[in-house]
């Protein structure tokens, strides 16, 4: 993964023989996101492509993600790790309703899939720490 960091290529991956596996390092990568919490992400770990036939592959996605997200109790930005491991098939025809999955002239855009699996692993209500006092001097100081 050079230039862009979240572009795959698998034109190459595609002249070779079925199972073949091109596994690409991500290193201290910035994850561009339009969802503004997301978009100063730090993402590392690695990406394994597998063809799977002369259309389809399978990518498998281990990554861990430093986000920023806003603290519920002081509403402060705090950093969390997330890990993330799934898969997720990659199609030149992709199925109605699986448009999203497509390969574009030989090239995957993983950053919106990242976006997805990140949203679904946050916790319901994060806290900076467990000690967070909430906003101070502001009149609402709370306990509890
Ligand atoms: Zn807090």
């Amino acid at each position: 993964m050079k230039k862009n960091t979240f572009i795959i290529n698998v034109r190459d991956l595609f002249v070779k023989d079925t199972g073949v596996i091109d596994t690409y390092k991500v290193l201290d990568s910035i994850l561009e996101s339009d969802i503004d919490d997301f978009s100063k992400s730090v993402i590392n770990g690695k990406v394994d492509v597998v063809k799977i036939n002369n259309y389809d592959v399978l990518v498998e996605f281990d990554l861990n993600c430093k986000v920023r997200i806003n603290c519920v109790r002081c509403l402060k930005k705090y950093p969390l790790s997330i890990r993330i491991k799934f898969n997720q098939t990659y199609s030149i025809n992709p199925v109605i309703g699986e448009q999203e999955y497509v390969i574009k002239n030989y090239q995957i855009d993983i950053s919106n899939v990242i976006v997805e699996e990140i949203i679904t692993h946050l916790p319901i209500k994060p806290l900076c720490s467990q000690n967070c006092s909430g906003i101070i001097g502001h009149g609402n100081y709370r306990k509890d």
